[in-house]
């Protein structure tokens, strides 16, 4: 697959990462709810080491999905949301899927935490679903 590229709208912070990403889902927590503004959050999970950023994001940490803390990253100039980093999985970080060069190359393998997923929003029936935190294999 291409290189994993993207940033937020003002180009302010941008990344980049070289290896697939470890899976890619869409996060339907109530935590994901608040900080995205919509139904679900859309994202690749790559290995931390493996993003290179550029330019600064602040953080926000709060209590996430599974009850941990997460730490989410944002443009303080534009307000766009960059990276997640879930202390359950200390290893990888969620890029949101909206914030690619090529969005396209979203292809998302599941629905997590679809416990409180939203009846306005219609998921795909085909991808597998998980009513708590995606299995971790
Ligand atoms: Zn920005
Ligand atoms: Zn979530």
């Amino acid at each position: 697959m291409a290189t994993i590229k993207g940033g937020c709208m003002c180009g302010a912070v941008r990344y980049e990462c070289n290896v697939e990403p470890a899976f890619m889902a869409n996060c339907h927590c109530r935590d994901c709810q608040r900080a995205t503004g919509a139904a679900y959050f859309p994202t690749l999970v790559v290995p931390r080491k493996a993003l290179k950023i550029s330019g600064e994001a602040k953080y926000y940490e709060s209590g996430g999905g599974s009850g941990k803390l997460i730490r989410r990253g944002f443009c303080v100039n534009c307000g766009s949301r960059l990276f997640a980093l879930p202390e359950l999985i200390p290893d990888l970080l969620g890029i949101p899927a909206g914030s690619l060069d090529d969005p396209s190359m979203f292809k998302p393998s599941m629905d997590f935490f679809t416990a409180s997923a939203q009846p306005w929003h219609q998921m795909n029936p085909e991808l597998p679903k998980f009513p708590q935190n995606p299995p971790r294999n």
